[in-house]
């Protein structure tokens, strides 16, 4: 028997892109995966519920586990500290799962540079700047000044799109999942150095 082998999907784009609404609709198909939970000194939005959406801890705490090494990557955006906890995704990945993260474009480099080779990643973005706006106005959760950061952001993360092994544009959203979920059956095929030469190990009979 073959030990089975997760991979990672890393997604990133603008925030008001639909991230977590693509991620949300396509879960069901998209088999065995484990959503990596990020930590974050931002505030909790309304429904948002701890260990579900993040785990929301203050600066000090944060700063503790940084120097802790607890974090595979971590980055500020829009001023305030995300990261990604090492331990959840290292035994996911033992256990054979896709990890899906949603990080940020400085996220995304880190991880590739600590885990390249297991890492498929894909860039959603709205089809254009305007979209975007309307889109974080019609959400309406948050006030202008943070929705002028987010704009301020968005147009920075764009050039990033070449790092990126997959891009969606979420124009029409079903056409998007169909997308999201070609992208994470790939992703799942994609396999790591160590786990290419096992196996071709145990292809040949032999012990590692
Ligand atoms: P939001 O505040 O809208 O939930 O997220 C803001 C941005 O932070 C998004 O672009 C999201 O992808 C990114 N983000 C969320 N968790 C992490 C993380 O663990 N690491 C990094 N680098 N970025 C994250």
């Amino acid at each position: 028997m073959q030990k089975k082998f997760g991979s990672i999907l890393i997604i990133s784009g603008p925030s008001g892109a639909g991230k977590s609404s693509l991620i949300n609709a396509a879960k069901e198909k998209i088999g065995d995966y484990y959503f990596s939970i990020s930590t974050t000194t931002r505030p909790p939005r309304e429904g948002e519920r701890e260990g579900v959406d993040y785990h929301f801890v203050d600066k000090e705490t944060f700063e503790a586990d940084i120097r802790a090494g607890e974090f595979l990557e971590y980055a500020q955006v829009h001023g305030n500290y995300y990261g990604t906890s090492l331990k959840p995704v290292r035994e996911a990945l033992e256990a054979g799962k896709l990890v899906i993260f949603d990080i940020d474009v400085q996220g995304h480099a880190i991880a590739r540079e600590r885990m390249g080779d297991l890492v498929t990643s894909v860039f959603v973005t709205t089809p254009t700047l305007e979209e975007l706006e309307r889109r974080l106005r019609s959400r309406a959760t948050d006030g202008e000044e943070i929705i002028q950061k987010r704009i301020q952001n968005a147009l920075v993360e764009i050039e990033y799109i070449t790092a990126y092994d997959f891009l969606i544009v979420n124009d029409e959203f079903e056409k998007a999942v169909d997308s999201f979920i070609a992208v994470a059956k790939a992703a799942r095929l994609k396999k790591g150095r160590k786990q290419a030469l096992q196996f071709i190990n145990r292809w040949r009979g032999q012990e590692d």
